[in-house]
């Protein structure tokens, strides 16, 4: 099963994310993640990465395409895998199709998850994510029992860089400018569903496993 999660920052995707891929035993590949494990390890790719995340910029296509198809080449993808935050750009979507075609495989389903902006800033700007094992919490609308530490194993639960009011906006701004025309992009192909991601983490996790199957 080969899927991608789509949608603006703060819509949810981390989180139906991690239910998904517990459900159906496919790798989470989030090439956020990738850049900011390169950022934690100093790596020249890191560096490169950081200048473009710190404004809410989109790493430019080149770069972002060879680190999601090195990724894709692993192993643990052979069976499937669940793309989260990539593609982000209509050539990112284009070299995707073209990589997948080249191995004889295909995409088999677009999840897009949307969310109106206010509420978007709200869960972005409250959002804490633990540095150890990447696990995602809200301030309130999804505390951890124990304040800055992670449920799952302990960590330190901090806030990303980017999840401060200005750089949100700008995420924002860059995902209805450069994301939202890869909507038409699988529109066209048929093989997007489109989400409303205000219903709640459990009710919008029952409609995925309705579009995916047990
Ligand atoms: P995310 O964790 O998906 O919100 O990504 C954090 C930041 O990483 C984005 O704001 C971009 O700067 C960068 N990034 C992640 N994925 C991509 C992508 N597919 N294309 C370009 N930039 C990306």
């Amino acid at each position: 099963m080969n899927l991608i999660l789509l949608g603006p920052p703060g819509a949810g995707k981390g989180t139906q994310a991690a239910m998904i891929v517990e459900k159906y035993n496919i790798p989470h590949i989030s090439t956020g993640d990738i850049f900011r494990e390169n950022i934690k390890n100093g790596t020249k790719l890191g560096k490169k990465a950081k200048a473009y995340m710190d404004k809410g910029e989109l790493v430019p296509d080149s770069l972002v395409i060879e680190i999601a198809e090195d990724r894709l080449r692993k192993e643990d993808c052979k069976e499937g895998f669940l793309l989260d935050g990539f593609p982000r750009t209509v050539e990112q979507a284009v070299a995707l199709d073209a990589f997948l075609a080249d191995e004889g495989k295909k995409v088999d389903h677009v999840l897009d998850i949307d969310v109106d902006k206010p509420e978007l800033l709200k869960r972005i700007t409250g959002r804490r994510v633990c540095q150890a094992c990447g696990a995602t919490f809200h301030v309130t609308g999804m505390p951890p029992k124990v304040e800055g530490v992670c449920d799952k194993c302990g960590g330190e639960l901090i806030q990303r860089a980017d999840d401060t009011v200005e750089t949100a906006e700008n995420r924002i701004e860059v995902y209805n400018s450069q994301t939202k025309p890869l909507l038409d992009y699988y529109d066209r192909a048929g093989n997007i569903a489109h989400l409303d991601g205000a219903i709640g983490k459990d009710n919008l996790f029952v409609k995925i496993t309705e579009i995916l199957g047990e």
